[in-house]
């Protein structure tokens, strides 16, 4: 079950995943923004992980506020802002629940999404993390369809189009953030912060596995 135990591990399989990959993001970042997001992201998940081993939350959404309130503080730029919407409007849709079931889990994606959008403006295909979020949260949807679907599937469904998507970003021309002031030369390029998108809900595998 996703409880607050599988939040936490999550949240630290996140911060050893952006120290693991803080040189691939930085590299993105080079080549079509401000060589930076690696860094902010890697800084931002080690203070989350500071901040869980003050007192354990009680619940995911306990969480998922608590990552949200650390990352608007420590990560700063564009994503800082927009995974600590992401995160807080997650918390917000899960409520004090203290058991998250399939369908609770992809609509808080979906909160979390909406989330970025409505901070960001963002569509899908601008080049940008919805075009990571976007496809997972079709396919957790779709796969906690029905409300009998086994968990795990629901976790492996978002991250495998999380990881598509990002993928998909690659000969997109972007139309937000830092990457749009290079116009096409942005095309040939993925977008870190999909990157870093698809890396969190992998590690929302790890956690349940
Ligand atoms: P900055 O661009 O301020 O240096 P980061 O490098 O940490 O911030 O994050 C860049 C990432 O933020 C981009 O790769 C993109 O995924 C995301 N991003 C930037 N602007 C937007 C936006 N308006 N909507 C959604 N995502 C965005
Ligand atoms: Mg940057
Ligand atoms: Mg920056």
């Amino acid at each position: 079950v996703l409880d607050a135990a599988w939040a936490v591990k999550w949240l630290n399989l996140c911060a050893e995943a952006m120290a693991e990959h803080r040189v691939e993001l930085i590299e993105l970042d080079r080549a079509i923004g401000d060589s930076d997001h690696g860094e902010n992201m890697d800084r931002g998940f080690q203070a989350v992980v500071a901040k869980l081993g003050e007192g354990t939350p009680e619940t995911p959404g306990a969480a998922m506020k608590l990552t949200a309130m650390t990352l608007m503080s420590k990560v700063g730029g564009a994503a800082g802002p927009l995974y600590g919407t992401a995160f807080l409007r997650a918390a917000t849709s899960l409520g004090d629940s203290a058991e998250v079931d399939p369908g609770a889990w992809a609509e808080a994606l979906a909160a979390a999404r909406d989330g970025i959008v409505a901070r960001g403006k963002a569509e899908p295909g601008d080049k940008t993390m919805v075009d990571a979020w976007t496809p997972a949260v079709e396919a957790a949807r779709a796969a906690a369809d029905g409300g009998g679907a086994d968990l795990m599937a629901v976790l492996v469904a978002a991250a495998e189009a999380a990881e598509a998507g990002a993928v998909a970003t690659d000969p997109l021309v972007a139309r937000k953030g830092r990457a749009s002031y290079l116009g096409e030369r942005s095309a040939g390029h993925r977008d870190p912060g999909a990157v870093s998108s698809a890396l969190i809900l992998r590690a929302a595998v790890g956690a349940a596995a």
